[in-house]
């Protein structure tokens, strides 16, 4: 659990190794928790300028710092590197710290090329009856603006025991993988325990899409608003991992229009798989989402409006506002290279 009693054992941990105290102040919030950012003036600021994030949202997963004053961001580790230096010791701080399991899935979305978790693929599909239990429209949805025949075609339900809206997550051939849940309460996304996520919306693309652009976005709440506007689209249920990108090759398609979320974690999924794309010669646009925004949480007015680019255009816009960075696009990418 990311909550203080979490903090104070980073700070005592860190204390013990360096003889110094970072988050010397600490303030409870409902979602995040406001510490003394341990980056600027050396870690000892008085006052608190940055947020742990609690609970999973939908930009940005629990475990996570960012500084909103000197800009540094982060999960535990990321904090441990820069702190500790050459004594970080990964070991240690997972057997001491217990974030093992924590981190396992802010890990596979920050660096998922370069973490793959085993295939386990599920032998047996969910049956027609267990998914036919959640057939319900909920009136969250609506004020998500998600409407019924959209939520007929991906047959988004839910489940009134849990309070949870269930999305049936299908392989290209219709077989039900897995039920996905979407807390309504803390916005959390589940999925059963070592389940391999696919590319989230392919079984749900027309037939025949050699004609078409698909829009890559991050969550399902962003592909059905896609549906909404009569887009093709896939969803990642994150920012991408290997087997997806692999797996978006497979679509027939004229080509791409990446379309993750208007942030820091956002673009660099844009960039990650606009590199895997052009590697294998396919034509890749990018959707300026706005920042902060994200494709669900525009108004349809926003989204008209949006800008389409060529994805060189875009990475060039992208880094000229970021220019104070060095990008070389011939070395993997790393998650300090896309901090705004
Ligand atoms: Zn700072």
């Amino acid at each position: 659990m990311y909550d203080v009693q979490y903090i104070e054992n980073l700070r005592d941990y860190i204390f013990s190794k360096t003889g110094k105290y970072y988050f010397k102040n600490i303030r409870d919030g409902k979602e995040n928790i406001l510490v003394t950012c341990p980056k600027h003036k050396e870690g000892q600021e008085r006052h608190p300028s940055c947020g742990f994030s609690k609970i999973d949202k939908d930009n940005i997963s629990a475990g996570f710092f960012h500084c909103f004053n000197c800009g540094f961001t982060g999960n535990t580790y990321d904090v441990l590197k820069m702190i500790l230096g050459a004594d970080f010791n990964r070991d240690e701080v997972d057997s001491k710290l217990g974030i093992d399991d924590l981190e396992f899935e802010y890990r596979l979305n920050a660096n998922p090329v370069l973490f793959t978790i085993p295939n386990l693929t599920p032998t047996k599909y969910v049956s027609r009856n267990e998914l036919k239990q959640y057939r319900y429209y909920s009136k969250y949805l609506e004020s998500r603006n998600i409407s019924m025949n959209t939520a007929n075609k991906y047959d988004v339900g839910y489940d009134v025991r849990t309070d949870e809206i269930t999305f049936p997550i299908k392989d290209k051939y219709g077989n039900c993988l897995a039920v996905g849940r979407r807390s309504v309460q803390n916005k959390r996304y589940e999925y059963p325990k070592g389940f391999t996520k696919p590319v989230y919306g392919v079984y749900e693309l027309p037939s025949r899409m050699d004609n078409f652009y698909v829009y890559v976005v991050e969550g399902p709440f962003n592909l059905w608003s896609l549906y909404e506007y009569k887009k093709c689209g896939v969803a990642l249920l994150g920012t991408g991992t290997k087997n997806q990108l692999e797996q978006l090759l497979t679509i027939n398609c004229k080509g791409y229009v990446l379309a993750l979320d208007g942030d820091s974690a956002g673009r660099k999924g844009n960039m990650k798989i606009a590199k895997f794309l052009l590697k294998h010669k396919k034509s890749v646009f990018v959707a300026c989402v706005p920042d902060f925004e994200d494709i669900n949480s525009m108004t349809s007015q926003m989204f008209k409006q949006m800008e389409i680019m060529e994805y060189w255009d875009w990475f060039h816009t992208i880094t000229n506002r970021f220019n104070s960075y060095e990008y070389n696009t011939n070395e993997d990418l790393t998650y300090e290279d896309f901090i705004d």
